[in-house]
């Protein structure tokens, strides 16, 4: 899934070049070099159709309840049974 590619990236530091606090070059020793950080597949989250925002947000959702209730099962069926 793009979105959860796109959240690992961004928890590393990347960004979208449209987005970069940089201002898309970083001052090295020797110089201007291009912002390493800079990742042109990062859309930024506000370019994202307002639907598209919605189906991620409830697949997201939809993903933790799965997971709390194979976890509760999972719990319960660890007791005495
Ligand atoms: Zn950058």
């Amino acid at each position: 899934m793009h979105e959860s590619w796109s959240r690992t990236k961004r928890s590393q530091g990347f960004h979208h070049p449209s987005e970069c606090p940089n201002g898309r070059w970083v001052e090295t020793a020797h110089g201007r070099a291009p912002c390493p950080k800079c990742h042109a597949d990062l859309i930024p989250w506000d370019n994202l159709p307002e639907p598209q925002k919605d189906i991620n947000r409830h697949a997201f959702d939809d993903v933790l309840a799965e997971i709390r209730r194979r976890a509760a099962i999972t719990e319960r069926g660890g007791e005495s049974g």
